[in-house]
């Protein structure tokens, strides 16, 4: 039994599962014994000496019935062997009529002690229903009767007396046999009883020790660790979540690696940039104004690109951590597309791009403004990144009973059909070494990460050469 401290102060025991598993065992079967020899010891004679005072009763009606019976004697003479008692019916005035001594000597109607005689009438008449039955204890044989005599007749008008004992030996000795029996039965019982126990502790918690095992294993990193709970259902459910768990820890320890190697070396490439040129302008173009714009442009850019990848990571890892609940509130779709739209004039205007917006309607719908108007911004500037040279980006809204569908069209080069799993996973770029294109790869796993927290569903639909769809479903 081991103390432990919980945190709230409190003491808590717990065991071992082997040892409790066992205890529990052998109370149970101790308590199993305890009830057999409490049955044996004291329902068995109480139950015994019922049956034979019911017997012997029983004898003492057919006496009473058939004593004017013709063959009243070998009526008698067959009740007193079939039942082992002794029978013996006097006048009242105690001359033996009939006498079936079964017991012989063991028998507590004597032959001749007269004495003894009138005392047992003496009591028949003087019980209030002219009836006794007692048990009498033969010192020199070491044998125990149970005696029952009546009266015949009414005690206006007596006839005479039955009396009629039986052994209550065989109990006894029945009682000895059953006491070996029940000894032999104690400590086969309690040996099985230990064995079955011990086997059955061990079957339990072995699977579970082999897991714990494995769990060691899997908190030291080592994520090949197989979990076996085979024994029984539960170890066997518990092992294969644990598989699963491990096989996700491995996947996002995997993700992990993966990502700081990437995030570095988007960091890095960046930087680089920046130190070039920045050591450009100091050592070559400081003086020659055009020269030295450029390459601040190009610095500029590359803080951009720095800070926007910076800015991703934060987001991502802020919504992922589930530090920021969502704050919903009724707002106006409608509105919010054409605010988001009304901040590209600028790109349309400049760079030739060309934003269509379709909508069935105003509608209202209730989510966190600011996590949906980062949605459409990655969807949109995705649009943008990736549209080619059509530069025509579509934007769908769609009523319906229960829901509004948002659809986000380019027509760019769309997006190979084995890719569309993949481009919603963090840090997941089809095209890495485009540079051209700013982009940290974190964009769409930002838009999965917001709507899997609205459990708003969504999705994509590309064409290669024909250009994508992206969309979500505001439910409401
Ligand atoms: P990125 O910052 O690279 O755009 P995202 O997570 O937003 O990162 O997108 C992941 C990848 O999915 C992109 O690198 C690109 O290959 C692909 N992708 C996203 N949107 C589009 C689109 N509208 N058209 C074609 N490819 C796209």
């Amino acid at each position: 039994m081991k103390a432990d401290n919980k945190k709230s102060g409190g003491i808590r025991f717990t065991q071992n599962l082997r040892y409790t598993i066992w205890l529990y065992f052998m109370v149970f079967i101790l308590f199993v014994i305890l009830l057999l020899w409490v049955f044996q010891l004291v329902i068995m004679p109480i139950t015994y000496q019922n049956e034979k005072i019911a017997n012997i009763k029983n004898v003492g009606k057919i006496i009473s019935a058939e004593i004017t019976n013709e063959n009243y004697k070998e009526i008698f003479d067959q009740a007193a062997y079939d039942n082992g008692i002794s029978i013996k019916i006097t006048d009242f005035e105690g001359n033996t009529l009939y006498e079936a001594d079964v017991l012989a000597g063991g028998s507590a109607i004597p032959n001749k002690d007269n004495n003894l005689m009138n005392q047992y009438r003496e009591m028949i008449l003087n019980s209030p229903d002219n009836k006794i039955q007692l048990i009498a204890m033969n010192d020199k044989l070491h044998s125990t009767t149970l005696l029952y005599a009546t009266l015949i007749g009414t005690p206006e008008e007596p006839l005479g007396f039955i009396f009629l004992d039986t052994s209550l030996d065989p109990l006894v000795s029945t009682m000895n046999i059953l006491m070996k029996q029940m000894f032999y039965i104690t400590l086969t019982l309690l040996g099985l009883g230990m064995i079955i126990s011990l086997f059955m502790a061990r079957m339990i918690s072995r699977p579970i020790m082999k897991i714990t095992k494995s769990a060691h294993a899997l908190a030291e990193g080592n994520f090949n660790v197989e979990f076996d709970g085979r024994g029984y259902e539960e170890a066997e459910a518990l092992a294969t979540t644990l598989n699963y768990a491990s096989t996700e820890i491995s996947k996002v320890d995997n993700l992990r690696r993966e990502l700081i190697a990437n995030i570095s070396h988007d960091l890095r490439t960046p930087l680089t940039m920046v130190k070039a040129y920045a050591e450009m302008i100091r050592d070559l173009s400081g003086d020659n104004p055009e020269k030295r714009e450029e390459h601040l442009n190009i610095i500029i850019q590359e803080s951009d690109r720095l800070a926007l990848l910076v800015n991703d990571i934060l987001d991502l890892s802020k919504i992922e951590s589930g530090n920021q609940p969502l704050t919903i509130s009724e707002f106006d779709i409608t509105e919010k597309l054409t605010e988001i739209l009304g901040r590209y004039t600028l790109l349309s205007e400049q760079q030739g791009y060309d934003f269509t917006f379709e909508s069935d309607g105003n509608i209202t719908v209730k989510a966190d403004v600011l996590k949906i108007e980062q949605v459409i911004y990655n969807l949109i500037n995705n649009a943008v990144n990736y549209s080619g040279d059509s530069r025509e980006i579509n934007i769908r809204q769609k009523n319906s009973a229960d829901r509004v569908r948002i659809e986000v069209t380019d027509h760019g080069d769309g997006i190979d059909e084995e890719l569309l799993p993949v481009i919603f996973d963090r840090y997941y770029r089809a095209e890495k070494s485009r540079r051209d294109i700013i982009g940290t790869g974190l964009g769409l796993s930002i838009v999965k990460s917001i709507l899997k927290s609205h459990s708003y569903p969504f999705g994509v639909e590309s064409k290669v050469g024909e250009g994508s769809t992206f969309w979500f479903e505001i439910i409401l």
